[in-house]
């Protein structure tokens, strides 16, 4: 398939970059171009002359027109590839409001008709779910194995779509618990739904593991000091501190470096077995059109060409 061909050419990261229709029309647009080889090019709003365009490439750009079908048309074989074996992270990045969660929406979307196609082939498929916060969260490494324990995240097996829904649901509410009690805005929290699957091929009886990571992660706008204080900004830090941690590690592994810093961050731990190796990685790098979010869009686009 076209995107295991992409693969073998680019590595197993890619980047795709998916810009909000405006909210507000009366608003500078500063999206100034959108190629269909992945190209774009923003306009920044103070320097409308030919200094101010910065040229960016990606493996592909969703316009402000494009429909989640098209999205979900373009991510199908990858999500199809865990039922080959691969592991398998997709991740959302960018400021709040960008469409993150929009984009994250269709990719879950995704795990039900994944269930749907495979579930009479598939004894277990689980899903985990937690709400701790990045500082609490436990991550214990399983010393047999190599695996990750997470002694305070439930992990459940579902049997229907409905289970599916479900589970997600539970998770947005505990999201919200959890960033209540904290202080915090919930767009400043990281949501990591993982599927794992475990199947039996045909021929020769063997036991096949993968796992799906689907991270609509926290708004990656700075955050004022004077907005949080206390719990909240100490997880504001966490926060910001495992956005650039993951940065690190995708460009490690988009450098081919020898060393890849997972360890420096609860997040990249938890995604390690999905990052890297012979795992697949899709980025969705989100921004919003509108000139007042010119410095956060840039701010994403730079973080997003750093791995692609
Ligand atoms: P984020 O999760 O990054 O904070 P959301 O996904 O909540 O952002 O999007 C912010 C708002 O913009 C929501 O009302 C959402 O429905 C809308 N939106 C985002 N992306 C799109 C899109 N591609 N098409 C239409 N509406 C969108
Ligand atoms: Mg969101």
């Amino acid at each position: 398939n076209l995107y295991n061909i992409v693969q073998d050419l680019k590595g197993n990261i890619r980047v795709y970059c998916r810009i909000r229709p405006p909210l507000n029309t009366s608003v500078q647009n500063i999206i100034d171009f959108i190629g269909s080889d992945g190209s774009l090019v923003v306009i920044d709003p103070l320097k409308p002359q030919k200094d101010g365009k910065k040229l960016f490439q990606f493996n592909r750009v969703f316009g402000p027109t494009s429909t989640q079908d098209e999205v979900f048309r373009d991510t199908q074989p990858l999500i199809r590839s865990v039922m080959d074996g691969y592991n398998v992270c997709i991740f959302a990045y960018g400021q709040t409001g960008s469409g993150k969660t929009h984009t994250m929406r269709t990719s879950s979307e995704f795990v039900i008709w994944l269930l749907m196609i495979f579930s009479n082939s598939l004894p277990k498929e689980r899903i985990l779910s937690s709400s701790l916060t990045m500082d609490t969260l436990e991550i214990r490494s399983c010393v047999s194995d190599d695996s990750l324990v997470l002694p305070d995240a439930t992990l459940r097996e579902v049997k229907s779509t409905i289970d599916v829904i479900n589970l997600m649901k539970l998770g947005e509410v505990n999201r919200a618990v959890g960033s209540t009690a904290i202080n915090i805005r919930s767009s400043r929290s990281h949501s990591v739904l993982t599927v794992h699957v475990q199947g039996e091929d045909v021929t020769g009886g063997n036991i096949l593991r993968s796992c799906l990571h689907l991270v609509d992660l926290a708004g990656s706008e700075r955050v004022d000091k004077s907005e949080v204080s206390g719990d909240g900004l100490k997880e504001a830090q966490y926060i910001n501190k495992s956005l650039s941690c993951l940065g690190d590690v995708i460009t490690a592994l988009a450098q081919k470096n020898s060393h890849i810093p997972y360890r420096n961050s609860k997040l990249t731990l938890l995604l390690q077995n999905s990052l890297g190796g012979n795992a697949k990685t899709l980025m969705f790098a989100h921004v919003s059109p509108e000139g007042d979010s010119f410095g956060e869009t840039m701010g994403t686009l730079k973080f997003a060409q750093r791995v692609s």
